[in-house]
Protein backbone atom coordinates (compact mmCIF):
# COMPACT_ATOMS: atom_id res chain seq x y z
CA UNK A 1 0.00 0.00 0.00
CA UNK A 2 1.31 3.33 -0.42
CA UNK A 3 1.65 5.69 1.92
CA UNK A 4 -0.71 8.48 0.86
CA UNK A 5 -4.24 8.64 0.26
CA UNK A 6 -4.83 7.14 -3.52
CA UNK A 7 -8.03 9.24 -4.85
CA UNK A 8 -7.43 7.80 -8.32
CA UNK A 9 -7.11 3.96 -8.47
CA UNK A 10 -6.39 3.92 -11.51
CA UNK A 11 -3.44 6.33 -11.31
CA UNK A 12 -0.67 5.62 -13.78
CA UNK A 13 2.38 4.30 -12.32
CA UNK A 14 6.00 5.52 -13.59
CA UNK A 15 8.45 5.84 -14.67
CA UNK A 16 8.65 9.65 -14.91
CA UNK A 17 10.88 11.55 -17.42
CA UNK A 18 9.83 14.72 -15.09
CA UNK A 19 9.04 16.38 -11.97
CA UNK A 20 7.41 19.61 -11.40
CA UNK A 21 7.24 21.14 -7.99
CA UNK A 22 5.44 24.41 -6.80
CA UNK A 23 7.39 25.61 -4.18
CA UNK A 24 5.59 27.67 -1.12
CA UNK A 25 3.60 24.96 0.65
CA UNK A 26 5.06 22.23 -1.23
CA UNK A 27 8.64 22.85 -0.45
CA UNK A 28 9.07 25.51 1.29
CA UNK A 29 6.89 26.59 4.64
CA UNK A 30 8.49 29.93 4.86
CA UNK A 31 5.02 32.41 3.64
CA UNK A 32 3.47 29.79 5.86
CA UNK A 33 0.77 31.88 7.20
CA UNK A 34 0.36 33.57 3.49
CA UNK A 35 -3.57 33.46 3.16
CA UNK A 36 -4.13 34.81 6.51
CA UNK A 37 -2.08 37.89 6.32
CA UNK A 38 -3.57 38.26 2.13
CA UNK A 39 -7.32 38.05 3.92
CA UNK A 40 -6.56 40.32 6.36
CA UNK A 41 -5.35 42.84 4.22
CA UNK A 42 -8.60 42.51 2.08
CA UNK A 43 -10.75 42.85 5.30
CA UNK A 44 -8.92 45.93 6.51
CA UNK A 45 -9.44 47.45 2.86
CA UNK A 46 -13.32 46.55 2.94
CA UNK A 47 -13.79 48.39 6.34
CA UNK A 48 -11.92 51.01 5.56
CA UNK A 49 -15.17 51.87 2.82
CA UNK A 50 -17.45 50.40 5.08
CA UNK A 51 -18.37 47.34 2.42
CA UNK A 52 -17.47 44.53 5.28
CA UNK A 53 -20.30 41.89 5.36
CA UNK A 54 -20.86 38.75 7.30
CA UNK A 55 -19.16 36.14 6.62
CA UNK A 56 -16.20 37.82 4.82
CA UNK A 57 -13.29 36.29 6.42
CA UNK A 58 -14.89 32.76 4.47
CA UNK A 59 -15.55 34.64 1.17
CA UNK A 60 -12.29 35.92 0.77
CA UNK A 61 -10.18 32.41 1.57
CA UNK A 62 -11.80 30.73 -0.80
CA UNK A 63 -11.26 34.05 -3.52
CA UNK A 64 -7.44 34.15 -2.51
CA UNK A 65 -7.43 30.02 -2.28
CA UNK A 66 -8.92 29.24 -5.39
CA UNK A 67 -6.45 31.50 -7.20
CA UNK A 68 -3.44 29.74 -5.43
CA UNK A 69 -0.94 28.88 -7.84
CA UNK A 70 -1.33 32.01 -10.01
CA UNK A 71 0.68 34.74 -9.78
CA UNK A 72 -0.05 37.15 -6.88
CA UNK A 73 -1.36 39.76 -8.96
CA UNK A 74 -4.34 37.69 -9.94
CA UNK A 75 -5.61 37.41 -6.21
CA UNK A 76 -5.81 41.55 -6.09
CA UNK A 77 -7.50 42.01 -9.73
CA UNK A 78 -10.01 39.40 -7.85
CA UNK A 79 -10.27 41.72 -4.92
CA UNK A 80 -10.15 45.04 -6.71
CA UNK A 81 -13.35 43.21 -8.89
CA UNK A 82 -14.82 42.53 -5.73
CA UNK A 83 -14.84 46.02 -4.67
CA UNK A 84 -16.50 47.11 -7.38
CA UNK A 85 -19.14 44.80 -7.08
CA UNK A 86 -20.07 46.34 -3.93
CA UNK A 87 -20.50 49.73 -5.18
CA UNK A 88 -16.78 50.70 -3.53
CA UNK A 89 -13.64 52.57 -4.89
CA UNK A 90 -11.03 50.22 -5.79
CA UNK A 91 -7.39 50.91 -5.67
CA UNK A 92 -4.94 50.19 -8.52
CA UNK A 93 -4.71 45.80 -7.80
CA UNK A 94 -0.78 47.08 -7.61
CA UNK A 95 -1.56 49.12 -4.58
CA UNK A 96 -3.36 46.32 -3.04
CA UNK A 97 -0.04 43.66 -4.01
CA UNK A 98 2.50 46.23 -2.47
CA UNK A 99 0.35 46.56 0.90
CA UNK A 100 0.17 42.79 0.94
CA UNK A 101 3.70 42.29 0.04
CA UNK A 102 4.98 44.62 3.08
CA UNK A 103 3.08 42.65 5.55
CA UNK A 104 3.87 39.25 4.46
CA UNK A 105 7.32 40.39 4.18
CA UNK A 106 7.94 41.33 7.62
CA UNK A 107 7.09 37.94 8.82
CA UNK A 108 9.38 36.62 5.93
CA UNK A 109 12.49 38.74 6.69
CA UNK A 110 12.29 37.36 9.99
CA UNK A 111 12.44 33.50 8.56
CA UNK A 112 14.86 34.53 6.51
CA UNK A 113 17.00 35.99 9.20
CA UNK A 114 16.69 33.00 11.61
CA UNK A 115 18.05 30.74 8.75
CA UNK A 116 20.72 32.76 7.29
CA UNK A 117 22.40 33.08 11.29
CA UNK A 118 21.52 29.65 11.84
CA UNK A 119 19.15 29.97 14.33
CA UNK A 120 16.91 28.08 12.23
CA UNK A 121 17.60 24.82 10.61
CA UNK A 122 16.59 24.19 6.56
CA UNK A 123 14.26 21.11 8.19
CA UNK A 124 12.48 23.62 10.35
CA UNK A 125 11.21 25.45 7.54
CA UNK A 126 10.15 22.98 4.63
CA UNK A 127 7.62 20.12 3.97
CA UNK A 128 9.09 17.84 6.57
CA UNK A 129 11.09 14.97 4.41
CA UNK A 130 11.31 17.61 1.20
CA UNK A 131 15.28 16.98 1.38
CA UNK A 132 15.28 12.82 1.38
CA UNK A 133 12.48 13.00 -1.12
CA UNK A 134 14.31 15.73 -3.74
CA UNK A 135 17.59 13.26 -3.20
CA UNK A 136 15.86 9.97 -3.76
CA UNK A 137 14.28 11.58 -7.05
CA UNK A 138 18.19 13.07 -8.09
CA UNK A 139 19.60 9.83 -7.99
CA UNK A 140 16.85 8.55 -10.05
CA UNK A 141 18.06 10.95 -12.52
CA UNK A 142 15.09 12.58 -12.99
CA UNK A 143 15.03 16.34 -14.13
CA UNK A 144 12.87 18.37 -11.32
CA UNK A 145 11.75 21.37 -11.76
CA UNK A 146 10.35 24.56 -9.75
CA UNK A 147 7.50 26.90 -11.11
CA UNK A 148 6.21 29.39 -8.48
CA UNK A 149 3.70 32.24 -8.48
CA UNK A 150 6.05 34.03 -6.26
CA UNK A 151 8.91 36.56 -7.14
CA UNK A 152 11.43 35.20 -8.41
CA UNK A 153 14.12 37.07 -6.46
CA UNK A 154 12.69 35.81 -2.99
CA UNK A 155 12.03 32.29 -4.51
CA UNK A 156 16.01 31.81 -5.85
CA UNK A 157 17.09 33.66 -2.35
CA UNK A 158 14.34 30.56 -0.38
CA UNK A 159 15.52 27.89 -2.11
CA UNK A 160 19.54 28.80 -1.18
CA UNK A 161 18.61 29.16 2.31
CA UNK A 162 16.54 26.29 2.52
CA UNK A 163 19.37 24.24 0.78
CA UNK A 164 17.12 23.14 -2.21
CA UNK A 165 18.72 24.93 -5.06
CA UNK A 166 21.15 22.52 -5.89
CA UNK A 167 18.82 20.34 -7.03
CA UNK A 168 16.96 22.30 -9.73
CA UNK A 169 20.23 22.88 -11.93
CA UNK A 170 17.71 23.70 -14.58
CA UNK A 171 16.67 26.81 -12.60
CA UNK A 172 13.32 27.89 -10.74
CA UNK A 173 10.48 29.33 -12.81
CA UNK A 174 8.58 32.32 -11.43
CA UNK A 175 7.89 35.82 -12.38
CA UNK A 176 10.36 38.59 -12.39
CA UNK A 177 9.07 41.73 -11.42
CA UNK A 178 5.49 40.56 -11.23
CA UNK A 179 5.08 39.78 -14.52
CA UNK A 180 1.31 38.96 -14.72
CA UNK A 181 2.04 37.03 -17.91
CA UNK A 182 3.54 34.04 -16.25
CA UNK A 183 1.85 30.67 -15.78
CA UNK A 184 2.40 27.40 -14.68
CA UNK A 185 0.51 25.81 -17.82
CA UNK A 186 3.32 27.61 -20.17
CA UNK A 187 6.09 26.30 -17.75
CA UNK A 188 4.73 23.29 -18.08
CA UNK A 189 4.52 23.69 -21.65
CA UNK A 190 8.28 24.54 -22.15
CA UNK A 191 9.01 21.74 -19.91
CA UNK A 192 7.68 19.26 -21.80
CA UNK A 193 8.97 20.87 -25.16
CA UNK A 194 12.33 21.01 -24.03
CA UNK A 195 12.75 17.41 -22.66
CA UNK A 196 10.56 16.41 -25.82
CA UNK A 197 8.26 14.55 -23.46
CA UNK A 198 4.46 13.84 -23.50
CA UNK A 199 2.60 15.18 -20.48
CA UNK A 200 2.27 11.34 -19.81
CA UNK A 201 5.29 11.34 -18.74
CA UNK A 202 5.40 14.18 -15.90
CA UNK A 203 4.53 13.84 -12.03
CA UNK A 204 3.77 16.88 -10.44
CA UNK A 205 3.93 17.73 -6.73
CA UNK A 206 1.34 20.83 -5.44
CA UNK A 207 -0.52 22.42 -2.45
CA UNK A 208 -2.28 24.54 -4.75
CA UNK A 209 -4.97 23.84 -7.29
CA UNK A 210 -3.48 25.70 -10.39
CA UNK A 211 -0.57 23.65 -10.62
CA UNK A 212 -2.60 20.59 -9.33
CA UNK A 213 -5.23 21.16 -12.60
CA UNK A 214 -2.35 21.94 -15.17
CA UNK A 215 -0.94 19.05 -14.51
CA UNK A 216 -3.77 17.11 -14.97
CA UNK A 217 -4.40 19.12 -18.26
CA UNK A 218 -1.74 17.95 -20.30
CA UNK A 219 -2.21 13.84 -18.63
CA UNK A 220 0.39 13.73 -15.87
CA UNK A 221 -0.08 12.54 -12.40
CA UNK A 222 -0.15 15.13 -9.61
CA UNK A 223 0.65 14.20 -5.80
CA UNK A 224 -1.45 16.59 -3.83
CA UNK A 225 0.35 18.37 -0.76
CA UNK A 226 -2.14 18.88 1.91
CA UNK A 227 0.88 20.56 3.81
CA UNK A 228 -0.07 22.02 7.46
CA UNK A 229 1.72 24.97 9.07
CA UNK A 230 4.86 24.53 10.39
CA UNK A 231 5.42 22.85 13.56
CA UNK A 232 1.75 20.92 12.98
CA UNK A 233 2.62 17.23 13.83
CA UNK A 234 4.29 14.93 10.94
CA UNK A 235 1.69 13.81 8.87
CA UNK A 236 -0.89 15.99 9.43
CA UNK A 237 -3.31 16.58 6.61
CA UNK A 238 -4.71 19.90 6.45
CA UNK A 239 -7.99 19.15 5.03
CA UNK A 240 -9.31 22.18 3.49
CA UNK A 241 -6.32 22.13 1.27
CA UNK A 242 -7.20 18.35 0.73
CA UNK A 243 -10.97 18.84 -0.21
CA UNK A 244 -9.57 21.67 -2.66
CA UNK A 245 -6.44 19.32 -4.44
CA UNK A 246 -9.36 16.56 -4.48
CA UNK A 247 -11.80 19.23 -6.71
CA UNK A 248 -8.62 19.75 -8.75
CA UNK A 249 -8.08 16.81 -9.88
CA UNK A 250 -5.02 15.31 -7.15
CA UNK A 251 -4.64 11.49 -7.78
CA UNK A 252 -2.97 11.10 -4.55
CA UNK A 253 -3.19 13.10 -1.53
CA UNK A 254 -0.21 13.34 0.82
CA UNK A 255 0.28 15.11 4.22
CA UNK A 256 4.01 15.86 3.68
CA UNK A 257 7.17 13.56 2.69
CA UNK A 258 7.48 11.50 5.65
CA UNK A 259 6.66 8.51 3.20
CA UNK A 260 8.40 9.89 0.19
CA UNK A 261 10.55 6.64 -0.26
CA UNK A 262 7.46 4.40 -0.33
CA UNK A 263 5.67 6.78 -2.20
CA UNK A 264 8.47 6.84 -5.00
CA UNK A 265 8.89 3.06 -4.95
CA UNK A 266 5.08 2.49 -5.37
CA UNK A 267 4.45 5.22 -7.55
CA UNK A 268 7.76 4.33 -9.89
CA UNK A 269 8.78 0.98 -9.45
CA UNK A 270 5.20 -0.34 -9.22
CA UNK A 271 6.73 -1.71 -5.51
MG1 LIG B 1 1.92 26.48 -3.04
Amino acid sequence: MPPAEVVNPNVRRGPFRAVLFDFDGTLSLIREGWPAVMVGMMLDRLREQSLARDGDADLLDDLVMGLNGQPTARQMEAFAAEVGRRGGAAADPAEYLRDYADRLMGTVRGRWDSLASGAARPADWVVPGAHALLTDLRDRGVPLFVASGTDHAHVAHEARLLGVDGFFPAGIDAPRAGDPAFTKAAVIARVLAELGIRGEGLLGFGDGVVETAEVKRVGGVAVGVASAPAGAPAGTVQSDKRARLVAAGADLIVPDYGGGAELLRWLWDGA
